[in-house]
This record gives C-alpha cells, sequence and structure tokens, in this order.
C-alpha cells in the first residue's frame, strides 16, 4: 500500500492463511505505477502483474489487527550481529606478546563528549587477547557476548 516502498527483488509473502506462505518477488516497479511486475518468488515462474495496493509493509492493519488479505512484505535480511567492542590486533614488533587487543567501546558520561575507550592489552595468542578483551568489555561496559 506503500507503493514508495517498492523495488525490485522485494520478497511478499501471502496474508491469507489458505494460502500457505506463497511469495511473489517484485521484478520491476515504477515507482508512482498502480501495478508492479511480479514471479513467483520460489520458482521465478509465472510473470504477472499485481496490484500494488494489495502489498503491504505491516502484517497487521493500522487498526492492530492482522492482514488477511493481500501480500506482506518478507524481512530477509538477518538480525545483526551485536558488535564486538574491540580489535584482536597482530603485533609484528613484539616476538613474546606478538598479538594484541584493543577496546573499541563508545565511553564518556552524559553531557560529556564520547570517546574511545582508552583500554588494550598485549596477549601471547590471538585466542588470549579475544579472551582478555572479552573479560574487559563484560566487566568495563556490560557487554553481553552473543549466544554460541
Ligand atoms: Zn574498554
Amino acid at each position: 500500500m506503500t507503493s514508495t516502498h517498492i523495488e525490485a527483488d522485494q520478497v511478499y509473502v501471502a496474508c491469507r492463511p489458505r494460502d500457505l506462505g506463497r511469495r511473489i518477488r517484485i521484478v520491476s516497479y515504477t515507482p508512482g505505477h498502480d501495478t508492479a511486475q511480479i514471479v513467483d518468488a520460489d520458482t521465478g515462474a509465472r510473470p504477472r502483474q499485481i496490484s500494488v495496493w494489495k502489498l503491504h509493509d505491516s502484517a497487521t492493519t493500522r487498526y492492530g489487527k492482522p492482514r488477511t488479505t493481500g501480500y506482506v512484505r518478507e524481512t530477509t535480511a538477518p538480525e545483526p550481529a551485536p558488535a564486538q567492542p574491540w580489535l584482536v590486533l597482530r603485533d609484528r614488533h613484539s616476538r613474546l606478546w606478538p598479538w594484541q587487543w584493543v577496546c573499541t567501546a563508545t565511553v564518556g558520561r552524559p553531557q560529556q563528549t564520547p570517546a574511545t575507550c582508552p583500554d588494550r592489552g598485549p596477549a601471547r595468542t590471538e585466542d588470549h587477547a579475544r579472551q582478555a578483551a572479552e573479560r574487559h568489555a563484560k566487566s568495563a561496559h556490560r557487554y553481553t557476548a552473543p549466544e554460541a
């Protein structure tokens, strides 16, 4: 329904339960037009047109009820993994401590200019550097590791 968001390669899923999640893919759409060119998303077959008024961004209506008609946009983008607030680097100048970790967390109290945490440390192995960085991030920045 919000035709400004329709673009080629978007996938939409049928809202009507008995369509069993039938998926369509936008082949082309000219902004402002009432119809978009589509194919079956899974096979690329059956090229046809669809009224853009059947394409929705949200699976619920603006009154909060689940949609039972038309198609709703499928969000295929995976959740981005939480960024680890550190870098593990190779230190070429040290034989004994050839690895180091560098904290990249942003720190600063409210009303202060944010700065990058200055903490860093040497390590003997890449694994140790990562573990030390994680320990630091947990205690200093309340970082929680994503579930494996
Ligand atoms: Zn830090």
